[in-house]
Order: C-alpha cells, then structure tokens, then sequence
C-alpha cells in the first residue's frame, strides 16, 4: 500500500537505546511506504551521539523532527529514582508541551505511535483524533511478560524474583524469576507501579508494533493470535515489523578501527560492548581484561571507567569518557600484553559497522535489543551478558531458543564472572567447531530476518497492514 497520503507522528523518549529504533522505523515508513513522518522527541540533555542522530543532514534523514522543550525533572528525582521511573517522569513532564507542536500543524498526523515509556499520551491522541499505536522495540515475549504484569501482580504474592516456580504466561515460554525485567525486581518501588500502568495502558491503543519477526518470536505471536486468554485480554493487533535496526553510515573515509580490522583474519575479532549505557565494577573489568588475555582471541573492547553506581548509569550520560585513561581501571601491562591482538574504544564505537565486518566472529553483549538484531544481522553470534531492563530475558532467549549465544553460570548483575569463566566463553564461541552451531544458527536468522523484510515478507506486509489499519481507522472516523 502507498501511504504517501498518511501522516504519521512518532512520540520518542530519551535516551539512544529508544531513538535509534524510532528514528529507523520512521525511516522505514518513510522511505519504503512514503509516509509522511514527524519524530516529538521528549529532551533532554543529550549526549554527543544522540546529537548527531538527530541533527543528520536532510538526505540522510526523510523525517521531520521535532524536539519537545527540555524538561526539568531534578525536583521529582531521589538519589535511588531508578532511570526507568525517570523517563517515565521526564514524559509526564513533556507532555503538555506535545499538543503545541500538533496545533500548529497544517497536515495533522493521522496516526500517532508512542514508545513503551510514552504510552501516557493516550488522551492527547483521543483529542486529535489519532489512530494510536505502541512501538515496542523488543520481542513479543518481552510484551507478553508486560502484557500479563497486571495480571500476575494479582495472582503472586511476595517478590517476583523470591519465587521457586516458574512465572508462566499462557501460550509463551514461562519465565524464571530472576530474568524479569528490572521493573518486576522490587515490587515495593515506583518503577514496578509505571510497569504495570504501561501494561494496563497498552491494549486500549490500537494496535502494537514490535521489533521482532514471525521465525524469530514465532510461539508468542501464535499465543497472541490464538490463545483465548489472549483473545479476551489484548483485542488489538500485534504487528512484528522487524527487525529494524540502523545501517551502517560509512562517511567515505575509514575509521582507525575498520582500518584495524581490515588486517585481521576473516572471523577471528570479538567485539564486546555494553550498549549506550551499560558499566561494569571494577573488579569485574579486572576479570575480563584478564579473560580477554587467557583466551587469547583477537578483540575489540568499548572500554568505559567503572560504574560507580547502577549496572545502566550511563543511560543519560553517555559521552566522552571522564578519562580516556585506562591505566586507572584496566590491569597493570594489559595494554602492552594484548598489543597485537586488541583494540580498546573508549566510551563508545561505531557499532554496526563493526559487527558487519567481516573480520568480526563474535559479540559480547548485554544483548539489548537493538545490539542483539544487529549481531543477528550481521551474522555474528553472541556471548550473552545481561545487565538492566529486559536484558535477562533477552539473553535466555538467545541462548535457550535461538541457540546463537553462550552466557556465563551466574548472573553478572549479581555476582562477578570470573576470569576463567570468560575465557572459556571466548574459546567456546570462537573455536571453529565448538561455535560452529551457534554460527550456523545466526546464519539462518539472518537470512530469515532478511526474508522478512524484504517485500512480500512477513515482516513487509505485517507493516502494510498496520498502515491500512491507520487508513481504515481514518474512514471511519471521517464518516462519524
Ligand atoms: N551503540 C553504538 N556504539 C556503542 C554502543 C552502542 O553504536 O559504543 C548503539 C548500538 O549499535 C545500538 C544502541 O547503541 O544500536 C544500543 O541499543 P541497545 O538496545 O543494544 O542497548 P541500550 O543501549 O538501549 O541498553
């Protein structure tokens, strides 16, 4: 369907993990369906990369962006405020200043898609009478699990991650306690309260987007679709539209770091990044320096000083690192030692061209979402180390489901993975016979993830029924 007559508005909270997948699904609507597509982006103080995503030169960019005036949120804010409760309260905070720039459109959007922290708009689209959609940029799991919160907060008594059975939700895998999301960690916390209002919230939408596809997610989108309990739940469609994830952007001259990968063997080079926000303690980057070494495998590490709080704390202030100088943190010698086989980033690196190289073999990640359809689209399979949001359940998947990824015996927000651990991790993932499975695997998904999105894909045609859902919904409303 030609959607060049529609457009459609998209309501994005802080943070790079939220608007990379936004701005690639704008795109997307825009370049491959022409819609016209207008990104609000609720402010804050940004950090360099976020920055250059939003300021892309027009070609790069078919979209309209918006940023919403900066709110201020330090007077609602305590010293244990997790980051979650904090974008949910800078979106509080914005909204008002969301109808002005709707206003003053001349083409009112006709649709409005929210991601998962901006599902509090629901009034405002009612008064502008648009179509409303959340975009969830993760697995369809991930949303049952949010989906079935409100329920099982009825059912279960006690802390979620204090209970010996499985937590089950009907027609899915069931979940352990100790992978529920961070929101369902402490139930006594403000976070848990926003977790299960966005549960609530979301089915009075018309319809979810997610980030996933029918071969990567296939048992919860067939619950969704078939279970009764679904049925009589969640009465709107789920659209899986993925996976979205953003292309490389090579800008004509290498960096030193593709320049460096270009001269390693094909395959052999581990990346290991934590995404935009994750940290490690400092004994634990003592640990895997030491496991990088004793493996002796090629790699190149995003290297950021130790957290001195939370496992996410870089999610707001992801910047040039304080001190680019890793004799504070790294082991004495690490650097001369590992000369020849490593390559240190500080603070961050240009991710996706990096996993498409071809010189890359494997990924360490705390496997949020987008790291982990990156990897999956670059073929390159994973050593899972989760750390906040829904990362846990993200890593199980890999490994239990999907069968792309190795992850150590404990859980590293809970206790350090020793050196040993990771360096049989590495051996494991990279040795030609030991990985070779995993790295069949991912070969298939990617295939499959191209499949889906290529036109006629389940992917393709799942997004074309979302927008003539939008149009339907636009009849309808006309004819009232
Ligand atoms: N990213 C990057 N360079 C880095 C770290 C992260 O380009 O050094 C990008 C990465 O490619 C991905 C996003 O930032 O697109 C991180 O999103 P993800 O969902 O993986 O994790 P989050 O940062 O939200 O925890």
């Amino acid at each position: 369907m030609d959607g060049s007559k529609l457009h459609v508005a998209i309501l994005v909270s802080p943070g790079m993990g939220h608007l990379i997948p936004v701005l690639v699904l704008a795109n997307r609507l825009a370049t491959h369906h022409r819609v016209k597509v207008t990104v609000l982006v609720v402010t804050t103080v940004f950090s360099p990369p976020e920055c250059q995503l939003l300021k892309l030169p027009a070609e790069q960019n078919p979209v309209d962006i918006i940023e919403l005036p900066p709110v201020d949120i330090s007077h609602l804010v305590k010293p244990d405020t997790k980051v979650g409760t904090q974008l949910c309260m800078m979106v509080r905070e914005a909204l008002p200043g969301f109808r002005s720039p709707i206003s003053a459109m001349n083409h009112r959007p006709d649709a409005l898609i929210v991601d998962l922290f901006c599902t509090e708009a629901l009034p405002i689209a009612a008064e502008f009478n648009m179509a409303k959609y959340v975009y969830v940029p993760t697995t369809a799991w991930f949303t049952a699990l949010t989906l079935y919160c409100p329920v099982l907060d009825k059912e279960i008594d006690g802390q979620y991650v204090d209970q010996e059975d499985l937590l089950k939700i009907p027609g899915c895998k069931p979940v352990r306690p100790e992978d529920v999301v961070d929101p369902m960690l402490d139930r006594n916390d403000q976070y848990y309260y926003e977790y299960v209002s966005m549960g609530n919230r979301i089915p009075q939408y018309d319809g979810i987007l997610l980030n996933t596809w029918e071969d990567l997610d296939s048992t919860t989108l067939k619950a969704f679709k078939e279970n009764e309990i679904w049925r009589s739940m969640v009465k709107i469609p789920v659209y899986p539209i993925g996976p979205l994830r953003r292309p490389a952007q090579p800008d004509g001259s290498k960096s030193a770091v593709i320049e460096w990968l270009d001269k390693q063997p094909n395959e052999s080079v581990i990346f290991v990044s934590f995404g935009s926000g994750g940290m490690l303690s400092a004994q634990q980057i003592t640990e895997l320096a030491t496991g990088l070494e004793l493996s002796e495998q090629r790699f190149i590490w995003v290297v950021r000083p130790p957290m001195k709080g939370a496992a996410d704390d870089a999610f707001f202030t992801t910047k040039t690192a304080d001190s680019d100088d890793t004799s504070h943190y790294l082991p004495e010698g690490f650097l001369t030692r590992t000369e020849s086989l490593g390559l240190l980033v500080p603070t961050w690196a240009q991710q996706v061209e990096i996993l498409e190289h071809p010189s890359v073999g494997g990924f360490m990640s705390h496997c949020g979402w987008n790291s982990t359809i990156e990897s999956i689209c670059s073929g390159v399979p994973m050593i899972a180390w989760p750390l906040y949001a829904e990362q846990r359940l993200n890593a199980t998947y890999l490994v239990e489901e999907l069968g792309i990824a190795v992850r150590p015996r404990v859980l590293p927000t809970k206790e350090v993975v020793a050196r040993e651990e990771i360096e049989n991790m590495l051996r494991t993932l990279m040795d030609e016979k030991e990985g070779k499975k995993m790295r069949e695997n991912v070969k298939k998904l990617k295939i499959s993830a191209e499949n889906a999105l290529s036109e006629g894909g389940s992917s393709y045609n799942s997004m074309l029924e979302m927008l003539k859902h939008v149009t339907t919904n636009l009849k309808a409303s006309e004819h009232c």
